[in-house]
């Protein structure tokens, strides 16, 4: 197992192309732009290293995907969220199910998290290793660099000398990284959390200006909040590709991309980031909001 050389898939859509990088299939545990981003840990020895901590939302993919990482490693793995409510707790599918049965250990901080949270880099003790929220670091470079490898080679090989790459933003670390590793092709994204400023701010600690890759910039969808548009724009998306979508980001950058998609002329490749564990979850808040909306209409 090496996690890297994922396929590239194409369907056809209103009359264009559309190839997509299957990170999704990496792994069937660990897998998308997290695999990616945490890819330096899992190719490189950290002997004296045998816990990995980290924080963030209790549902974060990103979470998920570090418990496997701890897996793979044999490290013991805690986890700090703010307060977990005991549904959340129950459930028995979704990332916060995977990642307890993964061996997470799960220690809610009840007040002032975000204090706690930027106070852990002062207690981390030699056989420790911290992540932060979103991976959104330096070392999350050399996998990207990885895949921005792949996609050279397949845009070689198939006679593309400049691309079209889109790839959907949270911390926006996956997609700088990537553009700043394909200077060739122009690599478009959107911002699925926080505004244009937010984005920026995030993103220019880690590449130079000129790396900055295009935003599309999304206005109207907040972060993980279910939306009639977005439902039938991703169940369209994945009707005409066969392809199951991450249902929190996926969405909203096929929106925008379908929006734009008449100005961009270059070849199309879409990176899939994973992600589809979560699509349990996000799903029940789905169809609770169609059935309130359309008490009759029956969904999946
Ligand atoms: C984390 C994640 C993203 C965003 O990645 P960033 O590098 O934080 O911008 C996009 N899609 C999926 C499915 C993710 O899990």
């Amino acid at each position: 197992m090496n996690f890297i050389n994922s396929p590239i898939d194409f369907f056809e859509y209103q009359g264009r192309t559309l190839f997509v990088k299957r990170d999704d299939l990496l792994n069937q545990q660990f897998n998308g732009n997290k695999a990616r981003k945490l890819f330096y840990y899992l190719n490189n020895d950290f002997p004296e290293i045998d816990t990995l901590i980290s924080y963030g939302g209790n549902q974060s993919n990103l979470m998920y995907s570090l418990s496997c990482l701890a897996q793979l490693k044999s490290w013991s793995f805690t986890y700090y969220t703010p307060k977990v409510s005991t549904q959340a707790l129950n459930m028995d599918e979704g990332n916060l199910s995977m990642s307890l049965k993964n061996g997470m250990n799960l220690v809610p901080i009840e007040k002032h998290f975000n204090a706690f949270a930027q106070n852990l880099i002062n207690d981390v003790v030699s056989n420790q290793l911290l992540i932060s929220q979103g991976a959104s670091q330096q070392q999350a470079e050399e996998g990207i660099k990885q895949l921005a490898d792949e996609i050279n080679a397949w845009a070689s090989n198939k006679g593309f000398s400049r691309l079209a790459i889109i790839i959907p933003s949270g911390t926006g670390t996956s997609a700088a990284y990537l553009q700043k590793n394909l200077p060739e092709h122009n690599v478009y994204t959107t911002n699925c959390i926080g505004n244009t400023e937010f984005f920026n701010l995030q993103i220019q600690n880690l590449v130079a200006d000129k790396q900055f890759p295009k935003l599309l910039v999304n206005k109207k969808f907040r972060f993980a909040t279910p939306n009639q548009e977005l439902f039938t724009t991703i169940t369209k998306i994945s009707q005409a590709s066969n392809i199951e979508f991450d249902l929190i980001y996926d969405p909203v950058m096929w929106h925008l991309l379908l929006e734009n998609l008449d100005q961009i002329p270059e070849p199309i490749l879409y990176i899939h980031c994973g992600g589809i564990n979560g699509n349990s979850t996000m799903l029940k808040r789905y169809k609770y909001l169609l059935s309130q909306k359309y008490p009759k209409n029956h969904i999946g």
